[in-house]
This record gives C-alpha cells, sequence and structure tokens, in this order.
C-alpha cells in the first residue's frame, strides 16, 4: 500500500512536469520516516549506500522547499535541519532546549485564530506561521538550579 502521503508527493511533482525518481521518493522517504528535522550531513550518511551524493541531496531539498514540501528549520547549535510541512505532515511547532539542543514537536498549536486577530489591520491573508520556542528542558532546568553557569545572567 502506498502511503497516502506519497501519492501527494507523486501528484505535486507531476502537475510541475517532474519525474517520481527512485533519489526524490528517497529522500522524501527517509524525511517521513524521521520524527525529528534531518540536517544535511545526517541525511547523507542515511543516504551514503545508495550511491546518491551529497550535490544529488541538496538539489532534491532545494526542489522540495520549493515545491513547498519541506521547510529549513534551525535545530541547535545553528545549524539546519529539514523537515516535511502541511500537507505532508501535520502543523506543529518545535520547543527547542538552548541547553542540550533537544527539539520537541509540539502539537497543539492553537495559534490560527490569534494570528489572524493580529493582522487583521494590516489586512494581510495568513498563508501558514512559523514559530520556534526556545528555552531550557525541565533536565535543564534542573541542571541550572543546582550549578548557575555562565548562562546565568
Ligand atoms: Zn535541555
Ligand atoms: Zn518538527
Ligand atoms: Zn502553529
Amino acid at each position: 500500500m502506498m502511503a497516502a502521503h506519497e501519492e501527494l508527493l507523486q501528484t505535486a511533482l507531476r502537475e510541475r512536469g517532474l519525474r517520481v525518481t527512485p533519489d526524490r521518493l528517497h529522500v522524501f522517504r527517509l524525511l517521513e520516516a524521521s520524527p525529528l528535522p534531518l540536517s544535511i550531513p545526517a541525511l547523507v550518511e542515511e543516504i551514503h549506500d545508495t550511491g546518491m551524493n551529497q550535490t544529488t541531496v541538496y538539489r532534491i531539498l532545494e526542489l522540495f522547499t520549493a515545491m513547498g514540501v519541506v521547510h529549513p528549520v534551525l535545530i541547535g547549535h545553528g545549524s539546519v535541519g529539514y523537515e516535511l510541512i502541511p500537507p505532508f505532515r501535520h502543523h506543529h511547532h518545535h520547543l527547542v532546549c538552548i541547553g542540550c539542543n533537544e527539539v520537541i514537536d509540539l502539537y497543539n498549536c492553537q495559534l490560527e485564530h490569534r494570528l489572524d486577530e493580529i493582522v487583521k489591520p494590516y489586512q494581510y491573508k495568513i498563508l501558514y506561521h512559523d514559530i520556534e520556542i526556545h528555552g531550557l528542558c525541565p533536565k535543564c532546568q534542573a541542571k541550572e538550579a543546582e550549578d548557575p553557569g555562565p548562562s546565568a545572567h
């Protein structure tokens, strides 16, 4: 059985006159299987036994970004990861711990309504929003309480 998201991707590619190549499908499947955003080095490591090279991965991510299949997100220490976006994946945000770089998906967003109100004076129609919340996870808060290191102001 083909996954519904994969069918969506095939349709999106064909609508642009692009072929559904094994490489494109492979990268898509890796992104779909990953619970967290994947960095390019992580993707390259995953595909190294398929004979696909880094340039191909870059090109596919570029294409997927332009198509609105993925978006780049910050995943701590300034590195970038890629993940699927709606309709390929449920809308969600990230809680990013600045202490240990842990990333948690936050699914109960509930911001749509509020954001519509906020942009109302600008007569803007919101297509999507992208919000990342940075802070300290419970473990890092406990560590901070024990030993207020350089991050304590
Ligand atoms: Zn942490
Ligand atoms: Zn995510
Ligand atoms: Zn949201």
